[in-house]
């Protein structure tokens, strides 16, 4: 699971959401991609990889004037690590970043393949963009139909998403998943920890789970889970980027040693059953053809290696070393 920006305002949006996206390279990623919108024009750039292969992508794009955008770092959960993968995702009219897990998106997903929805990755997320453009058609606006939506996602999310039919807005929703709203007077900022923000405005709102609503240049719009309308809570920005990154703990190490109950459960939501864990992604050809693994690796990851091996010659019967 892993970093979401996004913003709105006059100034040099490609640069500050690729600013900010490589403020939260730290996390881990495995490609990443942009979405601006502009009046009536969606301008969209993905690519697998470091950062750099997207900031090569975006060299000719220079938007001037009022826009919004959103950008994504994904660390691919459903679906391989592709471009196609790689968020943010389109709908016919919309485009959507998203953090985290839809558990129920293959229930949805069939709904919506039934409806006549076109899916063109292999992610979980895709359901999300569909869903709220299904719901538009009845609803008609926007907040509700984002509304609507947001009562079908189970699982763990921090979504942004941005539409032709309110070209001035993001709408937000976070549950499960870290998200914050930085102010910068008529500037707005999403991202989903504090350092992105940091040198780019001193007042942030902390998203709690179950929160959502919409930002628009002039004004933030903040709900609770039942949609009433809640006050927004400002906070100082810490000023530090390297304490900022640690979260409070003194080393990484010891950040690292605490998440790891978070870790496990983030890696298997979703992929549980009564009985069996779910690699839909994986089948059971993967292995045809390989009579050796080789895991290559070092410090921890050589350590989890070693211990990997064992499952992996206990359940593929295939040889394996470290
Ligand atoms: N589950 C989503 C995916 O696989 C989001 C992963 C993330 O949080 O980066 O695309």
């Amino acid at each position: 699971m892993c970093g979401i920006v996004g913003y709105i305002g006059k100034n040099k949006i490609k640069d500050i959401l690729l600013g900010g996206l490589s403020e939260l390279e730290y996390r881990g990623y495995d490609s990443a991609g942009i979405a601006v919108l502009q009046e009536d024009t969606f301008s969209i750039y993905k690519a697998v990889g470091k950062l750099e292969n997207l900031r090569n992508k975006t060299t000719d794009f220079h938007p001037e004037g009022f826009s919004i955008g959103i950008g994504h770092t994904r660390w691919a959960t459903h679906g391989k690590p592709t471009e196609l993968n790689a968020h943010p995702h389109v709908g016919e009219n919309s485009y959507l970043v998203h953090n985290g897990i839809i558990e129920n998106y293959q229930e949805l997903k069939q709904t919506l393949i039934a409806e006549g929805f076109n899916f063109l990755s292999q992610t979980d997320t895709e359901v999300i963009v569909h869903l709220f453009e299904s719901k538009l058609r009845i609803l008609k606006e926007p907040l509700k139909a984002f509304r609507a939506t947001l009562n079908e996602l189970e699982g763990a999310y921090a979504v942004l998403l941005i539409t032709k039919s309110a070209p001035d807005t993001i709408f937000f929703a976070k549950h499960g998943s870290p998200m914050l709203i930085g102010i910068g007077g008529d500037e707005k900022h999403f991202a989903s920890s504090d350092t992105p923000l940091i040198g780019l405005c001193s007042d942030v709102i902390y998203l709690h789970d179950g929160e959502n609503g919409y930002l628009t240049a002039d004004s933030v719009e903040l709900f609770n889970e039942e949609y009433e309308k809640i006050d927004p809570v400002l906070k100082t920005l810490p000023s530090s980027k390297l304490s900022a990154q640690k979260e409070g703990y003194r080393f990484f190490m010891e950040k690292e040693i605490y998440e790891q109950s978070q870790v496990i459960s983030d890696t298997l939501m979703g992929r549980l059953d009564e009985s069996t864990v779910n690699f839909e992604e994986l089948d059971e050809s993967l292995f045809d053809g390989i009579n050796e693994i080789k895991l290559c690796a070092c410090g921890t990851s050589y350590h989890s290696a070693l211990a990997a091996s064992y499952l992996f010659e206990r359940y593929s019967k295939i040889r394996c070393s470290v």
